[in-house]
């Protein structure tokens, strides 16, 4: 949603008439677009249905809003100390997860999902005023990762009855690497995949130049279209998360739908953008959301600190203004982002 494609006609060489094909559709909530570069051919229609197939997948797992998706039935599963056996995706998705709330201290917490309804943002009524305090202690009475544990083979483990999942922060980005990945194995090594503004682009386009994405201005009044920034991307994903577009006002302040799992609050940081660049996107969406509650110091000292990751802090100015806040090796400018294409696919 915060990401916005540039898809601009490429020109087509001559010689081998390489053109961009795109396929587009709806999933989670939301849109997709896959754009692919390769001679002129008919067979759009099969892969197209091929994707739609492995996202209907994916969607039957992490819908929250689907009674019968895995999600919503291991967040019925009110038992504690009993594993609860799951597909191969939900433990991909579990894991990456683990590490990311590893790494972010617990800022990145998919288990936060009361507290996503109470103020507004979830299953339930929207509001306009906070909650009361009780109500915030209770929600989070039920919040924390580490009260799931995985149990080998068996699947996952409730050390806590009450405790729910909610991927709805990272679903996107392993959607984007899954139908990557279904691509490759298709034979396809020049593409650009997205779904609801998360990337991966691999190779470049048809007239070689690389892919450019736009990080959209972090500001409620703009359009969905105007662009803050541009990237140029290889083999490598973008994220980004904002605090800009689900929000309401109260006393003045913006209460967002990204939620400190410390303080059960809206993040309250200053940060407006978060934008993620990483080898896959999976991790690349976590992330940007737990920066998003992490803020700029900490956020920025984490991203420093992990292997081949970048990215792009938008902050609020005292006079309403915005200052980025990049990593030392974001890409300046327009750039190719330093990440090491040689590395395996995730
Ligand atoms: P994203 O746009 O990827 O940042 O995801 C935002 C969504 O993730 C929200 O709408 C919530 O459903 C959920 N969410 C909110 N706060 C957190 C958090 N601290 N950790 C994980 N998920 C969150
Ligand atoms: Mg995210």
């Amino acid at each position: 949603m915060f990401l916005v494609l540039l898809l601009g006609a490429a020109a087509t060489s001559g010689c081998d008439s390489r053109t961009e094909h795109v396929l587009a559709g709806r999933t989670m909530g939301t849109t997709y677009t896959v754009k692919l570069v390769g001679r002129p051919w008919s067979a759009t229609e099969s892969l197209k249905k091929k994707i739609d197939r492995r996202l209907e997948e994916l969607n039957r797992i992490f819908s929250p809003y689907r009674a019968d998706s895995e999600i919503s039935r291991f967040n019925r599963f009110a038992v504690a100390g009993e594993a609860f056996s799951v597909s191969a995706d939900f433990r991909r998705v579990f894991e990456v997860s683990l590490q990311v709330y590893g790494w972010s201290r617990g800022a990145f917490d998919p288990t936060v999902g009361p507290l996503v309804d109470l103020w507004g943002f979830g299953r339930g009524p929207a509001r306009r005023a906070p909650p009361a305090e009780e109500e915030i202690a209770a929600a989070r009475a039920a919040i924390g990762l580490s009260r799931i544990a995985l149990r080998g083979e068996q699947g996952l483990m409730k050390e806590d009855p009450g405790v729910t999942l909610d991927f709805s922060a990272i679903a996107k980005g392993y959607g984007v690497d899954e139908v990557a990945r279904l691509l490759r194995e298709a034979g396809w090594r020049d593409f650009l995949v997205e779904i609801g503004g998360e990337v991966y682009a691999s190779g470049r386009r048809a007239d070689g130049s690389l892919w450019r994405i736009g990080i959209a201005r972090p500001e409620s009044r703009a359009r969905p279209e105007e662009v803050h920034r541009v990237v140029a991307l290889r083999d490598a994903a973008l994220a980004t998360s904002g605090d800009y577009r689900q929000f309401f006002l109260f006393e003045g302040r913006r209460h967002s739908h990204i939620i400190d799992p410390t303080t059960g609050r809206p993040v309250a940081n200053g940060v407006v953008s978060a934008t993620v660049l990483a080898p896959d996107c999976t991790t690349a969406d976590a992330l940007a959301t737990a920066v998003m509650v992490l803020g700029a110091e900490e956020g920025l000292a984490l991203l420093e600190r992990l292997e081949r990751i970048e990215g792009l802090l938008v902050v609020e100015t005292d006079t309403g203004g915005f200052l980025d806040r990049p990593t030392s090796g974001f890409p300046q400018a327009e750039g190719v982002p330093l990440i090491d294409s040689k590395r395996p696919p995730p």
